[in-house]
């Protein structure tokens, strides 16, 4: 027995399931999950004394690596001079001032004002209740396969049909809750037209993942999230972009600033959305999220507004430090580098995998990437552009080419279902390490 099985097995005996958020306990992998006692750099180190090197990265705020040392100190320093006020402070101004210069397009900035909570589940509630509250209407649209987080009102799966509104996912979610969320196929704009025109005056917004990343990586069609935020103002709706997970990790100013650039290529203006949502990488691996956007709206939020909204832990001293440590850390080198990392792993797995004839799509959204597995070739209608597309996979697969790589020394996500974070901290003998270990995990994929 392993100090992790017997880790495990005790925290059974206290925690449900013996983890504290429900995909750390690899019930999709199977086996043991690894008890962490430490982190730097790339690499993550168990309590077995077992290092691997780490794709996971948090779930992705550790955009610079584990314990970037500067954004340690800055926690280090601000710890010292208290961990919480319940009062406002300096940096919270600086941070969204921050965030606020970064998230600009050709001069201008979607994010007008924005207001820190402390993590994306707070963040996309509360977007939905301003939503709401600014625009009087109830209904809710969001798309099959997103995830926003573990609020009532997003915890809602399809009916049959556009007519039918949302059933419950989880138990605990009153039907009352979830009839409010209309759930739609992804990247289907005819299905957001016919919600509209079945539910005239009655949809409050859109939310959508910026790219979708928590069915594995589904990157939205290109022009689908202007499309969602014209079609939103024509109705009188809001669009809220979830940008929770993409948010200064696909790019300085987030996955909304890499579709800025494609459409200014092309001649066109950056589409609008009126609520973003932001965490993870915000706060640079302390509790911290956000909601910014247009003034008008976001000044409804209480005290000037009717929508309430507060936290005692809001605006963290010592999560705000993380946060504008790792938000000045991160410039356009690390960018760089995250994009090569997730160019050649990418590539590199595809090509293990192709070697031993497994079949599958390499699913990318910026440097956020995936595996599908599956024939998603064109004559098998091509790679997958939606939530039904990726469930009908070879999932089967996943579990012995997560075990193989983890017994060579390399952490991947443990599900199938969730995008493979690279850190400006994985090097060349990390990436080493990474490529060593393939060629056997393809194998044991293929068996
Ligand atoms: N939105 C998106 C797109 C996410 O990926 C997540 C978490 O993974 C959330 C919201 C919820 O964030 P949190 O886990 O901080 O509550």
């Amino acid at each position: 027995m392993t100090r992790n099985d017997e880790l495990f097995d005790r925290a059974r005996l206290s925690i449900p399931g013996g983890v504290n958020s429900p995909v750390r306990a690899y019930r999709s992998v199977g086996g043991t999950p690894r008890f962490l006692t430490s982190a730097k750099g790339a690499y993550v180190t168990d309590s077995d004394g077992t290092q691997y090197v780490d794709l996971v990265s948090s779930w992705g705020p550790a955009i610079l690596g584990h314990a970037h040392p500067e954004v340690v100190a800055a926690v280090q320093d601000a710890a010292g001079r208290g961990l919480s006020f319940g009062a406002s402070t300096p940096g919270e101004t600086e941070l969204a001032e921050l965030v606020r210069a970064r998230v600009t397009s050709g001069g201008r900035s979607p994010i007008e004002k924005i207001r820190l909570v402390s993590t994306g589940t707070e963040a996309t509630m509360t977007a939905i209740r301003l939503a709401r509250g600014f625009t009087g209407r109830d209904v809710l649209i969001k798309f099959a396969g997103h995830y926003h987080g573990h609020s009532d009102s997003l915890l809602a799966e399809a009916g049959s049909g556009l007519a039918t509104l949302g059933l419950p996912a989880s138990a605990g979610v009153p039907a009352a809750t979830a009839a409010l969320t209309l759930v739609l196929p992804y990247n289907d704009l005819d299905a957001v037209r016919e919600a509209f025109a079945l539910h005239p005056g009655r949809i409050a917004g859109i939310i959508t993942e910026a790219a979708a990343a928590n069915m594995g990586v589904v990157a939205p069609d290109a022009g689908f999230n202007a499309a969602l935020s014209a079609i939103a103002h024509e109705n009188g709706a809001l669009l809220i972009v979830d940008e929770v997970l993409t948010g200064f990790r696909v790019h300085p100013a987030g996955y909304w600033a890499l579709e800025s650039e494609a459409q200014a290529a092309e001649g066109s203006d950056a589409y609008s959305p009126d609520l973003v949502t932001y965490g993870k990488v915000i706060g640079g691996g302390m509790p911290l999220a956000a909601l910014g956007g247009r003034a008008d709206v976001m000044d409804f939020l209480a005290p000037l507004g009717p929508v309430y909204q507060a936290g005692t832990l809001s605006g963290n001293p010592v999560a705000v430090a993380a946060g504008i440590a790792t938000l000045t850390l991160a410039d356009a080198s690390v960018y760089a580098r995250l994009d090569a990392t997730a160019d050649l792993l990418s590539s590199s797995v595809s090509e293990a995998l192709a070697d031993v004839g497994v079949t599958h799509s390499v699913q990318r959204a910026g440097n956020l990437f995936s595996f599908v597995f599956g024939d998603y070739t064109p004559s098998a209608g091509g790679a997958p552009r939606t939530y039904a597309d990726v469930q009908r996979q070879d999932a089967f697969r996943y579990p012995a080419f997560f075990h193989s790589m983890l017994d060579s020394g390399v952490s991947l996500p443990p599900s199938v279902f969730e995008a493979w974070f690279v850190s400006a901290a994985h090097d060349d003998k990390a990436i080493g390490r990474i490529l060593d270990a393939l060629p056997a995990a393809a194998r044991a994929a293929a068996s």
